[in-house]
């Protein structure tokens, strides 16, 4: 029996070698879905894939040690073009399959960690801290405290006792020591033909008490279909779309501009079908662009009747239903006015709130800017008004902020 010297607490400054092994021959029974758990689809990839990808943003880690079942040894040099991973073939308990994956590491690592690949989510960074923790002070950990009480049921189903759950963590993934004292724990609990369910169960079985370090909440296991859900759910991130959109109409004698819904007095209008507003055109352009629909001029093309004269705020509510029926929502607009007349600056601020209330967003996430053509071309002379929008469109979600409006 050797015990590790090299990593004594303390000597932290010591170059040290960390391998991971990542445990992925379980068969996932109880996900139910004809599969080993470890290569089931998960937000477009092979479960396991998602843990690897996370450990190898740990700076600390040297090497990965993938342990699965020998059927799905091809399976698993297909996640991994590169051979960068060393590719162990588990064995008919999950004891034996860590086992043999920490034999496999680097006899000069220092640091050994073992990681449930059902455990996709897992957080680099907080393996990081592990790792120093593992450095500093010995064999650790990562746990999840019990938020609810904590019952002790009998095989009835009636429950014997209520603990005390400040002292109740339940034990998470990666947990780890020095490679010396781990394989001695695992041999140990080999040799005495024990089944300990994770790697600190095995080293207390030689004495050690592993510290528990804080988990992330989001790095639970996969075991039920509904884990699976949910996991999906957090790897797929509601990605923000966007949009741009551009309008220009032209200036003849009339009585004002309608710009963003605000009447605003001058003795010119804007030429058009509806009612010209090249500003709420604008922004239904980037609207629709960022929900990938066909453009304003295929919505309500100015060949047809009904828009003729619209309210252009009208348009825009059909938009944001168009919108609202894909589940998304507008989150923040931005757009420049360029025109020579009228002047826009006293208006911004009507501009915007009207923007605001039309889009059901706050008026701090509306953008209204207005400038001129420098006396240039068309717009300069003051033949037209010209406006540039961009949109950012978020899929409407249950925790999104509630409307100001
Ligand atoms: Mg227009």
């Amino acid at each position: 029996v050797t015990i590790d010297r090299d990593l004594e607490p303390g000597q932290d400054d010591a170059p040290a070698r960390v391998s991971v092994v990542v445990v992925a021959a379980g068969d996932g029974r109880r996900l139910g879905v004809g599969r080993r758990k470890a290569f089931v689809p998960l937000a477009g990839r092979p479960l396991v894939a998602h843990a690897l990808d996370r450990l190898a943003r740990v700076p600390e880690i040297t090497e990965t040690i993938l342990v699965v079942h020998a059927d799905d040894e091809a399976a698993a040099r297909a996640l991994d073009p590169g051979a960068r991973l060393g590719i162990v073939c588990g064995g008919a308990t999950r004891g034996e399959s860590v086992l043999r994956g920490v034999r496999a590491t680097d006899p000069a690592a220092s640091i050994v960690l073992v990681h449930d690949a059902a455990r996709p989510h897992v957080e680099p960074f907080r393996v990081s801290g592990l790792i120093r923790d593992i450095r500093a002070r010995g064999p650790a950990l990562l746990v999840h405290p019990a938020d609810g009480t904590v019952k002790h049921c009998g095989q009835e189903g009636r429950i014997e006792a209520t603990l005390d759950r400040n002292g109740i963590r339940l034990a998470s993934t990666p947990q780890g020591a020095a490679r010396g004292l781990l394989l001695q724990a695992l041999e140990a609990a080999a040799a005495r033909g024990l089944e300990p369910t994770d790697e600190a169960q095995a080293l207390e079985g030689i004495g050690q008490r592993p510290w528990c370090v804080p988990d992330d909440p989001r790095n639970f296991k996969i075991t039920t279909r509904e884990d699976l859900m949910m996991m999906e759910q957090l790897l797929r991130p509601a990605l923000p779309r966007i949009g741009h959109g551009y309008d220009l109409h032209r200036f003849v004698p009339g009585d004002g501009v309608r710009l963003g819904g605000v009447q605003i007095p001058a003795p010119v209008r804007l030429l058009g079908h509806s009612d010209a507003d090249a500003l709420l055109h604008a922004l239904i352009d980037a609207l629709l662009g960022a929900a990938g629909l066909p453009d304003i001029g295929e919505h309500f093309p100015d060949t047809d009747p009904r828009w003729k004269g619209a309210d252009s705020s009208v348009l825009l509510e059909r938009v944001l239903r168009e919108l609202a029926d894909r589940g998304l929502a507008p989150w923040q607009v931005d757009s420049t006015l360029i025109a020579e007349q009228p002047r826009l600056g006293p208006h911004k601020e009507a501009i915007r709130a009207s923007l605001a209330r039309l889009l059901r967003i706050s008026a701090d996430r509306v953008g209204v800017k207005a400038r001129t053509g420098e006396g240039l071309d068309a717009i300069g002379r003051g033949e037209a008004l010209a406006v540039h929008a961009v949109a950012l469109v978020l899929p409407a979600s249950p925790l999104a902020e509630s409307s100001p409006c």
